[in-house]
């Protein structure tokens, strides 16, 4: 038997750390495996290649290695639906627990007409290595449904909500699998699905799901945790290349909720931060965005920033190619690729979206000596709040903004510290070292566990 599970004495953590996992001769063929049909856009194999390259420099034992790139679980549901017009129409939604070896897995629930399982099988992974990153006792989890939501009406939205949630009622819980908004899905989604499952279990239970309204057990500061998470991360990278945010310039690709805050904090924390993008293109001013004016006018324009004259136009490719100190990617994923990331001149990348960055453009930001803040570690300011937001629901008491920042801080930088220190120990990129940490974290959690027989 090739995986150590003799738990008998308990090994201390110091053990367990300096305990190399064994790996037997099969193992390197599973991470020599070739990948034929390797697609650079797949979220899942771009997941898994790093994972892998973190896991062989773990040497992880094979056994752990199938352990954890495995889903624990992938629930598939036809959720009917009455749409307005009286047609029954189908939709295919998604729930994948990818880990519970931590906590009760976390994670959010996507709405999109590309939502597919190779998708959300990563967005769970993802989940299961944020968490265990920032230190928050849950294990990884996404869902999804394939739908357009822009062509739905809200009725229509609600209903199909209520039914994926009763259609995946033995599946969430407050002790079992917590969901949270995530693309097209907002604190109304959250809402219908608490009502949907404390009408099921006959009482309210606010702790089924985070990022839902304050008044009704949401936590203060879970809207801007995300952006909040990524200024700690920026600032915590700038400290390590002796950088001042006084003297510092930062470009923020996406201006939603994460790029929008981010950009604000970055401001507020003295960066000057010259260009900001969402879909309608790049606006560039080199004396400064004034960050208030340009949210006030997306806010009066539709969430638009079309038109925004605090700034010249310029094309999202031009905005990840400015002179900058700090590029910020938080739109979507794909957006720096090895077409464009030799263009990169920021000296630190900060990833505020999920997966903005390919495998082949990481190996060019790094062979650039750019310092690039992964994805799992730089926006786990979001699940690192609905944590302290579950905590509130179950305790019935609720903490004011100042002490949620303040514990979001703690945790963001001593997230950023833990994997630094995982990349100067295998003098790998940043990435990888965020991966075997939590993989670290992870498999020593299975070890002390044991698998039950
Ligand atoms: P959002 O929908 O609020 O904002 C997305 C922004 O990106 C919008 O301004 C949109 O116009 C812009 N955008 C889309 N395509 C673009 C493109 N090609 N070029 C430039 N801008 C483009 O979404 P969000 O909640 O801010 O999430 C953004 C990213 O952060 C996603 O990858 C999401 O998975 C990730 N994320 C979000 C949270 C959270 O708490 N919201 C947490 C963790 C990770």
């Amino acid at each position: 038997m090739a995986i150590p599970f003799d738990t008998h004495p308990l090994p201390s953590q110091r053990d367990l750390m300096a305990t190399p996992f064994k790996r037997d001769v099969k193992t390197r063929a599973v991470y020599q495996e070739p990948t034929p049909t390797f697609d650079k856009d797949n979220p899942f194999q771009s997941m898994m290649e790093r994972f892998d390259y973190a896991a062989e420099l773990l040497e992880l034992d094979r056994g752990l290695y199938e352990y954890l790139r495995s889903s624990s679980r992938i629930h598939i549901t036809s959720v009917p639906v009455v749409m307005d017009s009286g047609e029954l129409k189908v939709f295919q939604g998604y729930r994948v627990i990818h880990n519970e070896v931590l906590g009760p897995s976390k994670g959010g629930i996507r709405y999109a007409p590309d939502v597919h399982l190779d998708e959300v099988k990563a967005l769970a992974a993802w989940m299961t290595w944020k968490c265990a990153i920032v230190g928050v006792p849950f294990g990884g989890a996404k869902g999804g449904i394939t739908c357009n939501p822009a062509e739905m009406s809200p009725g229509e939205i609600e209903r199909l909500t209520r039914r994926y949630t009763a259609n995946l009622l033995d599946v969430f819980g407050p002790d079992k699998d917590i969901p949270a908004p995530d693309m097209n899905t907002n604190e109304q989604v959250m809402a219908w699905l608490l009502d949907t499952y404390s009408m099921h279990v006959r009482r309210t239970e606010p702790a089924v799901v985070t990022g839902k309204p304050i008044l009704i057990g949401g936590s203060q500061g879970r809207r801007e945790a995300t952006g909040r998470g990524v200024m700690t991360s920026t600032l915590s990278a700038m400290e390590k290349l002796g950088m001042r945010p006084g003297q510092s310039t930062v470009a923020v690709q996406g201006f939603g909720n994460v790029g929008s805050v981010a950009a604000q904090l970055l401001r507020e924390q003295g960066c000057s931060v010259v260009a900001v993008s969402d879909v309608s293109g790049g606006y560039y001013n080199p004396n400064g965005i004034d960050i208030d004016a340009a949210i006030e006018y997306m806010a009066n324009h539709g969430r638009s920033l079309a038109g925004f004259d605090g700034a010249e136009p310029i094309s999202n490719a031009e905005l990840l190619a400015l002179d900058v100190d700090v590029l910020a990617p938080c739109a979507k994923e794909n957006q720096l690729t090895s077409e464009n990331a030799g263009d990169v001149k920021a000296k630190i990348v900060v990833e505020g979206a999920n997966g903005p960055t390919t495998p082949g453009a990481d190996d060019i930001l790094n062979e650039n000596g750019v310092l690039v803040v992964p994805d799992i570690l730089a926006n786990a300011g979001g699940v690192t709040v609905s944590y302290f937001e579950w905590v509130q629901d179950r305790q019935g008491y609720f903490w004011s903004l100042d002490r949620v920042n303040r514990r979001l801080d703690r945790m963001m930088r001593s997230g950023f510290d833990a994997v630094y220190a995982e990349t100067e120990r295998f003098g790998v990129p940043m990435r990888i070292g965020a991966y075997i940490n939590a993989i670290e974290k992870v498999a020593n959690a299975l070890r002390l566990r044991g698998i039950y027989a």
